[in-house]
């Protein structure tokens, strides 16, 4: 009899709990031990994805990127251990990131095609659903900041150019001289893309000349002029990549996402990528997930990721990592466009997902230390 009880018990403790888990999708331990009422403090970042693959980066140039990760993520965590919103710590990162020249995103923002730098950011909040954005500034020193100010106290979401200039100067926002912008990386990866361009452009001509104007639009002078246009992110990593990313839950069970640009090398005609677009690279909702995207921002644009891995775990409750997973390794690998995505649920439960190469990212563990992760291992 003794024996039937026991067995009983552990059926009860044990086996019981873990079926009605499981039956939801993953994430048991999780989900058993916090609830909406004891979130855990949750703080990722990411500084890009790409072309980034072992021994490409010298161990001196790899130490200065894992040490800047982990300097932004612990700053973030500490403000939030400190009580502080999930907002004040995704503001909080960001900012070291813009301020260092290793990530394309303010001070090591890449060149446009004319050798401007225009910078992109935008922030949500995952409780209110407010978000504030602002695209193609050249003199804002924080982007990220002036994102939350458009968000925090003015009626609109979204600003550009020099009408968002104008707002920070209202705002004592501090704005710095364009100069500011220019790092010699930044630049050479730009006038190698110049090159680049300029070479297939006289393959064209030499193509269009040989076959003559009867053949034009042949597979073959399609497919040079394809690659033209197709092939913006042709370059080293460090030219591409760097976008930084943040996203937070607070002692309050709130969560936010922000993310930070300088978009991609040679972008043309004042282009806007996804990271100032409100559920493309930057999405948070409570009821769901907060999401910060990066990579080809014409293709995350066009598939909504951040909202779409929002909705999947809204409407068909999918766990953070499966639905983050479906959309980069499926969505946006069948359309033909790469990069990749940090994101949170409101148990804290994180989603890493990226179909490039590697992703610079750094997150806070279970144990509350800080974890920094450059490949795709
Ligand atoms: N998503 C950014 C853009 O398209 C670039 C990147 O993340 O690498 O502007």
């Amino acid at each position: 009899m003794k024996k039937q009880i026991a067995v009983f018990l552990v059926l009860l403790v044990y086996i019981v709990p873990l079926t009605g888990f499981a039956q939801k999708g993953g994430f048991v331990e999780m989900k058993q031990l916090q609830g909406p009422q004891n979130p855990r403090l949750g703080f990722i970042i990411h500084g890009g994805a790409g072309v980034i693959r072992k021994g490409s980066l010298s161990p001196e140039r790899e130490k200065e990127y894992r040490d800047k990760l982990q300097e932004a993520v612990l700053a973030g965590y500490k403000a939030l251990q400190a009580g502080k919103s999930s907002l004040d710590a995704v503001e909080i990162a960001i900012k070291i990131l813009e301020d260092s020249p290793l990530f394309n995103a303010g001070k090591g923002a890449v060149f446009t095609n004319d050798g401007k730098n225009e910078l992109d950011a935008s922030i949500m909040d995952g409780k209110t659903q407010a978000a504030g954005a602002v695209a193609g500034v050249h003199r804002v020193k924080n982007p990220i900041t002036l994102a939350r100010a458009i968000m925090e106290r003015s009626e609109h979401v979204m600003m550009i150019g020099e009408g968002a200039e104008k707002f920070a100067t209202e705002q004592k926002i501090e704005l710095v001289d364009p100069k500011y912008f220019w790092t010699q990386p930044r630049w050479d990866a730009l006038q190698r893309i110049l090159k680049q361009e300029k070479e297939k452009n006289e393959k064209v001509k030499e193509a269009e000349g040989e076959k003559g104007q009867s053949e034009k639009g042949t597979p073959d002078h399609q497919s040079i002029r394809n690659s033209q246009t197709r092939d913006p992110h042709s370059e080293k990593p460090e030219g591409r990549f760097g976008t930084v990313g943040a996203v937070a839950l607070d002692k309050d069970g709130n969560l936010a996402a922000g993310t930070s640009t300088g978009g991609m090398t040679n972008k043309k005609f004042g282009r806007v990528g996804d990271a100032p677009i409100i559920g493309a690279g930057t999405y948070a909702n409570n009821n769901s997930c907060a999401v910060s995207a990066t990579g080809w921002g014409e293709y995350f644009i066009r598939l909504s990721v951040a909202r779409d891995i929002a909705s999947l775990m809204e409407y068909r409750a999918l766990p953070i990592q499966q639905a983050a997973d479906l959309v980069i390794k499926q969505k946006l690998q069948n359309l033909g466009g790469d990069g990749g995505v940090i994101a949170m649920d409101k148990f804290g439960n994180i989603g890493v997902s990226f179909n490039s190469e590697g992703m610079y990212r750094a997150y806070i563990n279970a144990d509350g230390k800080p974890v920094v992760e450059i490949y795709n291992d």
